[in-house]
């Protein structure tokens, strides 16, 4: 578990906290609670739904429920007894005839239970097959009481002062043994300022270990790509378009900082559309000019092919040299391709996941572009970045992203990196109409749907995937697709969903892109970048169950030509207040900046990070959308440490991530 030492375990935190100090009236209760309640038992029996299980019904006057329990022994059964008080603590469900306790714990009584059986909220501990949990909690109370106040306190006195921190020792006993007088509610939203202190001094230690990693950067050599002009003027005579001012502010951005001789490691990030390759060019016949070459990295072949017609069409007029290396070449086309890479022949080369493999040797590559980055895994990057064949030296490296991070978040978690935004687009866009409606109009929708593709144009219909151990209802995207290739004989119709196999997917695409397929039914993975500008519909459905940008980057899909293009956000019913404004907001703007945003505050951060390989997945305490407020802070008592007390830093980091490795690679 990443427990080494006793101090390891102090700051092994609960996840949350259990409710064991009251107990609820059932009457009172709704589907979704954690808490105790008590009751005389009534009936029990056993009962044969889709499963055999035991009902248990009990009554505390208020009201009733059931509990159920799928796994039982005859002792147990028996042990139920109609008129004995049962006391149990468990999460309420919604059952067939009424709310329900699946197998919850629980303890049979003579008489009422008069006892609550604890005075203060219980920790949960995030836990491992073969250690009980109070196993857990009573290690983490030795360590408390032997180690606890050994515990060297990090932050400068001076800092503690200043923010209003509370001192960490009294945090951590807070937090693993809440005192029975606490403010519960605090407690269980995160909110109290023993947990606040945790979570900031967490999200700094990961802000730090960024920000070293910066450092470390800074101190590697890459080769100066030098302003000479010359190449990209000409292509921008050719273009047949001027570039928006957002453009020209980020190639200038990428311009200077390529022109350093250490490495750039630069995020450029800007909706789908606003026009990210043209400023990729610009960095690449800067590297051209200067003799070096450039690789552009893609995740899906489709997206290399795209790229790979684009430079050519740009490049080949300017004398430029552009390569295209995919596993689907041919063996001899392979050879050739392989050669012209290690001459130097080829100057831009354009690839998929293929350009890392061992065979591929490069001339002199100064300039790595990685597109969508968030579908490599970082070590690929890194496998590239030393193929540079520069000596000591490494490739400049710039990583293009449709999915934007919000300023706050950007601050703190990709202190390591730089970052531009391409926040405009290009004039004359046109804005995707977005409609939201309920499920049970999908038939009005279906109908639409003939008359669209036989006006010659092509039709998204997403279904996000669902996992088999997913009780919500949902129309999964196998079922839809049998549904509509009934409704709509007359279409051609497609399924493409993850556990197709990748050169499956790509024929699929293939074919939609070229108008081989009207309408295309799909989960959520769907090629981010591709463009079809012939599809102008999509419809998603449970659209309430995904996040805002990826439904942003969804609605990317369409609108990519000329017609008028329409998204239609389908929900189950009923929609909750706050689906209901979220899904208001996609409709209202169309600025992946300000979605993102609005997703972070809904949903934090971890679908915009998810992509990110830091260990931002295991925070132990912190949450990002609900201590968002400390941003601020945290970055100016990191500007402080960093200046005044370097020799901090690195226990700090330490303290909080185990494996603080995984940021060598990040
Ligand atoms: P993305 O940022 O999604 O990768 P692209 O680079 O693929 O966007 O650009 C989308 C389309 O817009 C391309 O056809 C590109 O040639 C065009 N484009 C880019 N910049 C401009 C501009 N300033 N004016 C007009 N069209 C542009
Ligand atoms: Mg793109």
């Amino acid at each position: 578990m990443n427990i080494f030492s006793p101090e390891d375990l102090l700051f092994h935190l609960p996840l949350r906290y259990q409710d064991r100090t009251r107990t609820s009236l059932i009457g009172h209760l709704k589907a979704g609670q954690e808490t105790m309640i008590a009751g005389v038992i009534h009936a029990a029996e056993t009962g044969f739904g889709r499963r055999r299980s035991l009902q248990v019904r009990i009554d505390d006057g208020t009201g009733s429920i059931v509990l159920r329990f799928f796994y039982f022994t005859s002792k147990q059964q028996q042990g139920f007894k109609a008129g004995m008080w049962v006391q149990c603590f468990g999460e309420t469900r919604r059952g067939r005839q009424s709310l329900e306790m699946v197998h919850p714990e629980y303890r049979i009584h003579e008489e009422k239970p008069s006892m609550v059986p604890e005075k203060s909220l219980t920790p949960v501990y995030p836990g491992t097959e073969g250690i009980h949990p109070s196993k857990i909690r009573s290690l983490v109370n030795q360590a408390l009481e032997k180690h606890g106040a050994m515990l060297q306190e990090l932050m400068p006195q001076d800092l503690l002062v200043e923010f209003g921190l509370m001192p960490l020792g009294d945090a951590l006993k807070f937090a693993h043994n809440p005192p029975s007088d606490v403010e519960t509610d605090s407690l269980r939203d995160g909110s109290h300022p023993a947990q606040k202190r945790l979570a900031l001094e967490e999200l700094l230690a990961h802000h730090l270990a960024l920000n070293r990693l910066r450092l470390r950067r800074h101190r590697e050599s890459a080769p100066p790509i030098l302003q000479t002009g010359g190449t990209w003027k000409r292509l921008k005579d050719l273009l047949g378009f001027r570039l928006t001012t957002a453009q020209e502010r980020v190639v200038k951005e990428v311009l200077a900082d390529i022109g350093q001789p250490t490495p750039t490691l630069r995020l450029i990030q800007g909706d789908v559309g606003s026009g990210k390759t043209v400023v990729a060019a610009a960095a690449a016949l800067q590297a051209i000019d200067n003799r070096y070459q450039t690789a552009l990295m893609a995740p899906t072949e489709l997206l290399v092919e795209q790229h790979r017609k684009t430079f050519v069409s740009w490049f080949a007029g300017l004398g430029i040299q552009v390569a295209g290396l995919t596993g689907k070449l041919s063996a001899a086309e392979r050879r050739r391709v392989l050669a012209r890479i290690e001459s130097g022949d080829a100057q831009m080369i354009i690839g998929t996941h293929a350009l890392f493999q061992q065979a591929v040797k490069f001339n002199r590559l100064g300039l790595l572009v990685i597109d969508e980055q968030h579908r490599f895994g970082v070590d690929q990057r890194l496998a590239l970045r030393n193929k540079g064949n520069l000596g000591s030296s490494v490739p400049h490296q710039i990583i293009m992203s449709a999915t934007p991070i919000p300023r706050s978040l950007a601050m703190i978690f990709y202190a390591d990196l730089d970052v531009s935004s391409i926040d405009e687009l290009p004039p004359g866009r046109q804005r995707v109409q977005t409609i939201v409606i309920p499920s049970d109009r999908r038939d009005e929708i279906t109908a639409r749907i003939s008359g669209v593709c036989q006006s010659g144009q092509q039709v998204y219909w997403v279904c996000p995937l669902i996992e088999e151990s997913d009780k919500l209802p949902a129309q999964a995207a196998m079922k839809t697709y049998s549904v509509l290739s009934k409704t709509l004989p007359e279409l051609s119709i497609a399924l493409i969903h993850g556990k197709l196999k990748s050169t499956d997917k790509e024929r699929i695409m293939q074919r939609f892109s070229h108008g081989g397929i009207d309408l295309l039914v799909s989960t959520t993975v769907i090629e981010v970048g591709v463009d079809v500008p012939n599809a102008n519909l999509m419809i998603i459905e449970n659209a309430e169950r995904l996040g805002l940008a990826q439904l942003h980057q969804l609605r990317g899909r369409v609108g990519r030509g000329a017609g008028k293009a329409t998204c239609v956000l389908m929900y189950q019913s009923p929609l909750g207040r706050l689906a209901k404004k979220r899904l208001g907001i996609l409709r209202n703007t169309d600025d992946g900046f300000e979605i993102a945003q609005k997703d972070l505050e809904h949903r934090g951060a971890g679908e915009l990070l998810g992509t990110r390989q830091t260990g931002l997945q295991n925070l132990k305490i912190a949450d990002f959308a609900r201590d968002r407020d400390l941003l601020p802070d945290i970055e100016k008592i990191a500007g402080k440490l960093n200046r005044n007390h370097p020799e901090l830093v690195q226990p700090l980091v330490a303290r909080w991530i185990t494996n603080s490795g995984q940021y060598a690679n990040a």
